[in-house]
């Protein structure tokens, strides 16, 4: 398989406003939609004031069913936009097609494409021709050369791409999608893009995101994704894997030391390659 991805030098990294997503541990945090102005304006306050930069909202939602609540639109994004910038983050939104990236351009850092759209070649083509980062989520059916690929025609215009690994269908009930830590491996040995993981949507569920964060630092990934709602019950979509804010803040919290025990561990084996002189 030829990769531009993988054939390609380490270049600054990925950045995201002043954030360099190919250095230190990123949590990508917030509800899955936008619902109003107060639950994005609360999950912001208390995300950021526990260390997290990129804040996430659904403005177009793609549900299974076209019954379902499918997103604020344009309403939505300013919404995510000004909770954001209000708090001192940047942010993070899927788009569907040209019309959606054209409403969310003046309000996002990042576009997302969803699992769903991931070998929607005119739209990755499309976002290749533009600045912005894209933060791509594998298909729920998709292999890691698939991902690479579809990654591949982002890159062919635009070098700002953020591999997400978000679980892939599998025959376990318990868990909505089964999370694949072999594939994350595999992405970043491939790849020098960085890699996140969506501890949300690959579970489908909250009381094992924990480990499964401190298993992502451990193995080098460079984040996570995590939905967090203030009122996860009352959710429009996705409440049973939201966490809870007071819940996802003790998480990040929690995760503190095995991030700094692992810049430790990479700085002592730096140190060690490196001979003093
Ligand atoms: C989402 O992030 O809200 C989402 C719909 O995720 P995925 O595309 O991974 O299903
Ligand atoms: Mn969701």
């Amino acid at each position: 398989m030829a990769l531009y991805s993988a054939r390609r030098e380490f270049n600054g990294g990925v950045r995201v406003g002043d954030l360099n997503l190919n250095a230190g541990f990123h949590v990508i945090a917030g509800p899955c939609s936008v619902e109003s102005v107060g639950q994005i304006n609360a999950a912001a306050a208390v995300l950021a004031e526990h260390g997290v930069r990129i804040l996430r909202g659904g403005a177009f939602k793609p549900r299974t069913s076209p019954y379902s609540f499918q997103g604020l639109a344009e309403d939505g994004l300013r919404l995510l936009a000004n909770a954001a910038r209000a708090n001192g983050m940047l942010c993070v939104s899927e788009v569907m097609d040209a019309e959606s990236i054209e409403l969310a351009a003046p309000f996002v850092d990042v576009f997302q494409v969803g699992a769903r759209n991931m070998q929607n070649f005119s739209l990755l083509k499309r976002l290749a021709k533009q600045g912005k980062p894209v933060l791509l989520k594998r298909g729920m059916a998709a292999t890691v050369e698939e991902f690479l690929l579809a990654a591949e025609y982002v890159l062919q215009g635009n070098d700002h791409v953020i591999l997400c690994e978000r679980g892939v269908r599998s025959f376990e009930p318990l868990t909505r999608n089964m999370l694949d830590l072999a594939g994350v491996a595999l992405l970043l040995r491939m790849s020098h893009l960085p890699v996140v993981v969506d501890l949300s949507h690959s579970t489908g569920r909250t009381d094992i995101v924990p480990e499964l964060a401190r298993a992502c630092v451990a193995m080098g990934a460079h984040g996570i994704m995590v939905e967090a709602h203030p009122d996860p019950n009352n959710a429009l979509c996705d409440g049973a894997q939201a966490m809870p804010l007071e819940v996802a803040a003790k998480m990040i919290d929690d995760l503190q030391p095995w991030i700094e025990l692992r810049a430790k561990t990479q700085s002592d084996a730096a140190a060690q390659a490196t001979p003093a002189r």
